[in-house]
């Protein structure tokens, strides 16, 4: 089978389709207006094949052709679009922990909260019923440390430092690009779409709660 007829069958899979049907959900809950945010969904692991959004796609209307297959080094093998400048960060994730999806969104909570504490490096979550919707989470008296870290247009950078993070901190559910967004991941799409689910109410009910105390 030649890489056109391998990759092909790649784009047209169940996967892809899950996971652009995920992100005009995820569209319509307001986590990725515009062409923000961007996806990735590990197709097959050898030879791996990583399924990913174009770069600068409406998300409300995303749709299988909107996607491309790329190899181990970013290399497009399939797909008319041209590659989000933030897939090094997607490989960076997967070098490190064991995901077949990334989810990245840009929502309102996620923005407002990694900038207002980012001189904290990032915020704890306790105390609430939905932490138990993270893989692993048993119970609400767990404490949940979502990073931060610094936002920059420079990818090796922001790599760089995504790699630090996870090297240090494996059991991360997911991590805040200061003033910008959320990334997530999971064993399978299902997981990851959780993970974005459980994440984005977290912070929202966060941002809620400190709103509140400042009236
Ligand atoms: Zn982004």
């Amino acid at each position: 089978m030649s890489i056109g007829e391998n990759a092909a069958s790649c784009l047209s899979s169940e996967s892809i389709e899950q996971c652009a049907a995920i992100i005009r959900s995820f569209y319509a809950h307001g986590w990725v207006f515009g062409t923000g945010g961007n996806f990735s969904v590990v197709l097959s692991r050898d030879p791996f094949r990583l399924g990913m959004t174009s770069s600068s796609i409406d998300k409300s209307a995303i749709l299988p052709e909107h996607f491309l297959v790329v190899d181990a080094a970013g290399k497009v093998l399939e797909g008319a679009g041209v590659p989000t400048a933030e897939a090094g960060l997607h490989h960076a994730v997967l070098e490190l922990v064991d995901a077949g999806a990334v989810f990245h969104t840009h929502s309102v909570w996620a923005t407002v909260l990694s900038s207002a504490l980012a001189s904290q490096n990032g915020l704890t979550f306790e105390g609430d019923e939905m932490l138990k919707g993270l893989h692993g989470v048993e119970s609400h008296t767990h404490r949940e440390w979502l990073p931060i870290i610094e936002n920059s247009q420079d990818i090796s950078e922001l790599g760089g430092s995504v790699r630090q993070l996870l090297a240090e901190r494996p059991d991360s559910h997911g991590f805040l690009i200061r003033g910008h967004g959320l990334y997530t991941w999971g064993r399978t799409i299902q997981e990851a779409k959780q993970h974005v689910e459980i994440l984005e109410f977290l912070l929202e009910v966060t941002g809620r709660r400190r709103a509140m105390l400042l009236a």
